[in-house]
């Protein structure tokens, strides 16, 4: 048995997702820009996807932008945001963000071409609100403050900091990465202060390569590619209409069910997290006491290193992650866990285990039984190995 505990990784495509896209990867086809009867079918699906989308993100259709993926939205919100300011006339301003956003924002601030303000978190990987609030101004144009973090799965007080750059710094759009949210939290009421909302579909059981910046009226953003009039000028290029389709209809599914699932997740997610600091020496979870998306728990280990935990972990049938997916692979400690004050020889012991609302006991067990070994073996060779403890 494979016990799958990556899904913040990325999920299996939902049911309803695959059923929505197969006739548009078969018999049914058409580029919604064009006038024939092809093309009109085209662009009627893609309408009444964004619609679809709208609803369960409570905003108007016409806010709905289609990109390729949760990456692309993210650039989109934060350049596009400064970039549609400077198109305007007006000062491009300042950017601000957090310290544990995902690269896709950070490193979107860091091309936006003007000063980027950081700010901290504390020990939980909140946002620190003193110093946000110090952070604001006049100058400051995007606040990008992601709803829940990707690596230890920590939900932000987003109202709270809504309230904060209204009051603070008036001339700024806010920005919120819900990718790693949407599963878990309803955005008609969690996001409903952001200006600009970030989805990726294959975070919650649509297809990879589609995602949705929803930009609320008044939030204009730049495309960040030249090319045809698509989604309003924001977003050049034919459709991927089966993706968007698969993407509505594992958003609609994901909305329906939320509420019937989270508590079993966070059950789940909890007899996880607490069998393994029980079973495990000196074992620790990031952003215990805040509070935190069902899906995602993060344990750092201290004394082994995250990429042996992997293997082990793999060639024993659970896959797990050791922080985000594009952090793995390259031995540096993460930079959520760094600015959270965790040691970095602590952060190089990280472990993510992630959640669905498919995952079953049995995989949770697989997980209690396979990483306290794993973890055992590492720590038998170290101090086996000369020069070891
Ligand atoms: N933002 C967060 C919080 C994520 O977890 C991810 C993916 O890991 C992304 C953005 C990027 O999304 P995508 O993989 O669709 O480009």
């Amino acid at each position: 048995m494979l016990a799958y505990l990556d899904h913040a990784a990325t999920t299996p495509v939902l049911p309803e997702a695959a059923e929505a896209m197969i006739p548009w990867l078969t018999a049914q086809f058409g580029n919604p820009s064009g006038s024939h009867s092809v093309a009109r079918a085209a662009r009627a699906a893609v309408e009444e996807a964004r619609e679809r989308v709208a609803g369960v993100l409570g905003v108007e259709p016409g806010a709905v932008v289609f990109t390729g993926g949760g990456t692309e939205s993210d650039n989109l919100a934060v350049r596009g945001a400064v970039e549609a300011r400077r198109r305007a006339g007006l000062p491009p301003g300042v950017v601000v963000t957090s310290a544990v956003e995902h690269h896709a924002v950070l490193h979107a601030a860091a091309r936006a071409g003007v000063p980027v303000r950081e700010a901290p978190v504390t020990a939980d990987g909140v946002v620190d609100l003193d110093a946000l609030a110090g952070l604001l101004d006049a100058d400051v144009t995007v606040v990008s403050i992601m709803l829940a973090n990707n690596e230890v799965g920590t939900v932000q007080p987003l109202d709270e900091i809504v309230e904060l750059v209204r009051r603070r710094a008036p001339a700024a759009v806010v920005h919120t990465d819900a990718v790693q949210a949407f599963r878990w939290i309803d955005l008609r009421s969690a996001a409903a202060g952001a200006d600009l909302v970030s989805l990726s579909a294959h975070k919650f059981g649509g297809p990879q390569g589609v995602g949705v910046l929803a930009a609320r009226e008044g939030a204009a953003v730049h495309r960040m590619v030249e090319g045809g009039g698509q989604e309003r000028e924001r977003r050049p290029g034919t459709h991927n209409v089966a993706g968007i389709l698969g993407a509505a209809a594992a958003a609609v599914a994901t909305d329906a069910g939320r509420a019937g699932y989270v508590g079993d997740v966070a059950a789940r997610r909890d007899r996880l997290a607490g069998g393994l600091l029980a079973g495990i020496a000196g074992a620790s979870l990031m952003g215990a006491s805040a509070p935190r998306v069902p899906g995602i728990a993060q344990l750092c280990f201290g004394d082994v290193e995250s990429e042996a935990l992997l293997v082990l972990l793999d060639d024993a049938g659970v896959a797990a992650s050791a922080g985000s997916a594009c952090a793995s692979g390259a031995i540096e400690a993460s930079h959520v866990l760094l600015a959270m004050g965790v040691p970095e020889r602590q952060a190089l012991g990280a472990l993510r285990l992630s959640l669905a609302p498919s995952t079953t006991d049995a995989e949770i067990d697989a997980a209690l039984d396979a990483v306290p070994r794993a973890v055992g073996q590492l720590r038998a060779a170290t101090v086996a190995a000369p020069g070891g403890r």
